[in-house]
């Protein structure tokens, strides 16, 4: 748990730097390169329904994207379920997630703007029953959910 100037995430995802899975933690303002955003009152959510905050910023499904860059990460006992997920998804899921992935190659897109999964008017997930282990366990209220909150203005 962090302070408000220091917001950490403690998730299961992977290490750029030591570019393997697991559990870190990492601060969400250096994540993102910017200053914290300024504390204020945060009007208590009771669902997530219609916020997507914390996907404005993933850029695409972070564990999937975690392993289509990193081929090897299948072999990581804790990705299993992602992997799992990953081979089953709907035909149009894998066509945004390729093509998103195409697009960074060529530095065409940013890979912290919206998650490309998300709906046009960026209400809820197109593929919510298919997105990655890191979308599960991020939780509602969390320092991390008031982190992105701020950041959206929501
Ligand atoms: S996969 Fe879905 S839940 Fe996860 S960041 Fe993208 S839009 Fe959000
Ligand atoms: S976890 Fe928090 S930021 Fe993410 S959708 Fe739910 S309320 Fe919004």
């Amino acid at each position: 748990m962090g302070t408000v100037d220091n917001v950490s995430l403690t998730v299961s995802l992977y290490d750029r730097q030591r570019d393997e899975r697991t559990r870190l933690s990492y601060n969400l303002a250096e994540r993102h390169e910017t200053a914290m955003p300024t504390p204020h009152e945060l009007v208590v959510l009771e669902s997530c329904d219609g916020c997507t905050a914390c996907c404005l910023p993933q850029g695409a499904p972070p564990d999937y994207v975690a392993l289509r860059i990193n081929p090897h990460f299948a072999d990581d006992p804790s990705f299993e379920e992602d992997v799992q997920r990953l081979n089953q998804l709907p035909s149009e899921a894998a066509q945004l997630l390729d093509h998103y992935l195409q697009q960074v190659e060529r530095k065409e897109i940013s890979t912290d703007g919206p998650c490309v999964w998300l709906n046009d008017d960026h209400t809820a997930c197109r593929f919510y029953d298919h997105r990655p282990s890191t979308c599960r366990v991020f939780e509602r209220g969390s320092p991390g959910c008031h982190y992105y909150r701020r950041l959206a203005g929501i």
